[in-house]
């Protein structure tokens, strides 16, 4: 179904960005992963991709923390594929403090990475869509992105910021065959999530299986984790032609986190 087409993932070393970088591969796109972790691994995961799905995959680091290296990450990204069709805004961080304890640095880094760097790898790969008349922005925001939670602050505050971004990315190229659009997942059992199952474990004095049970049952009707394979269908189905007339709004997959 996206035969031939060129995918960029960001932060897809891991959790979620891997599974949405093997889902876009298995349906036959080429794709860029992006991230950090212990080089042969990611070597590993990267020949995987060409073997098991026929197709070409690159590895690019970058630390997209950076304005710079974000934008020079993309234009690295198309000279290897050979283009751009699809760019997955998915690297985020966490940090959990109430706000006045809040250290101002990981503050700037939530800020950094999981906003501005959605700004400057967007900025950097309209320019290719607009040109070719096609393309899809797929932000992985989460249901942070429309609600908050204590603790939280500078997560929520980004992601909040990720699905207004995703509305001006669409009204900005409605028309013009770039679409954008925002996916917001509920908890996801990766090791983002995995910190702040076994912190509650500790503060609770519970096991680890009982506080992932606890996390859920605070904000996950469904008490189940949505998988990142479910997610990354989730971008394939947005990346598809079904999905043409799909821009500026959010795809919720949480569990019914959102709906109460
Ligand atoms: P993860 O920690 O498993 O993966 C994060 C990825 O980002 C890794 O590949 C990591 O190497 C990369 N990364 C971290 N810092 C980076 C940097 N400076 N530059 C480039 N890459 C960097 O996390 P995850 O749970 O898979 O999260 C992926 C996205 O999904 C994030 O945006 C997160 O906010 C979002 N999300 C996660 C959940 C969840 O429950 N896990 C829920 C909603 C939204």
């Amino acid at each position: 179904m996206l035969t031939g087409k060129h995918a960029v993932i960001t932060g897809s070393t891991s959790g979620i960005g891997l599974a949405i970088a093997r889902e876009l591969a298995s349906s036959g796109a080429n794709v860029v992963i992006n991230g950090f972790g212990d080089a042969a691994a990611i070597e590993k995961e990267r020949v995987n991709l060409e073997l098991e799905f026929d197709i070409k995959a690159y590895y690019i680091n970058a630390d997209l923390m950076q304005a710079g290296a974000t934008r020079a990450f993309i234009n690295d990204s198309v000279q290897a594929l050979g283009g751009l069709d699809i760019l997955v805004n998915n690297a985020g961080i966490q940090h959990t403090d109430l706000i006045e304890d809040f250290p101002i640095e990981r503050w700037d880094a939530i800020i950094a990475l999981n906003l501005s760097a959605v700004f400057h790898g967007t900025a950097a790969a309209l320019p290719y869509m607009k040109k070719q008349g096609w393309g899809r922005i797929i932000n992985i925001a989460s249901a942070h992105g429309l609600v908050g939670s204590v603790n939280k602050s500078a997560y929520v505050a980004a992601k909040h910021g990720v699905v207004g971004l995703t509305k001006v990315t669409a009204l900005e190229n409605a028309g013009n065959g770039v679409t954008c659009n925002a996916i917001c997942p509920g908890f996801v059992r990766t090791p983002l999530v995995e910190k702040q199952i076994v912190a509650l474990s500790q503060k609770l004095s519970i096991s680890v299986e009982d506080a992932a049970k606890e996390l859920l049952s605070e904000k996950q009707p469904s008490l189940q984790f949505v998988t990142p394979k479910q997610l990354g269908g989730a971008a394939v189905f947005l990346a598809s032609e079904a999905a043409d007339q799909m821009s500026g709004t959010t795809l919720s997959l949480d569990g019914g986190w959102t709906a109460r």
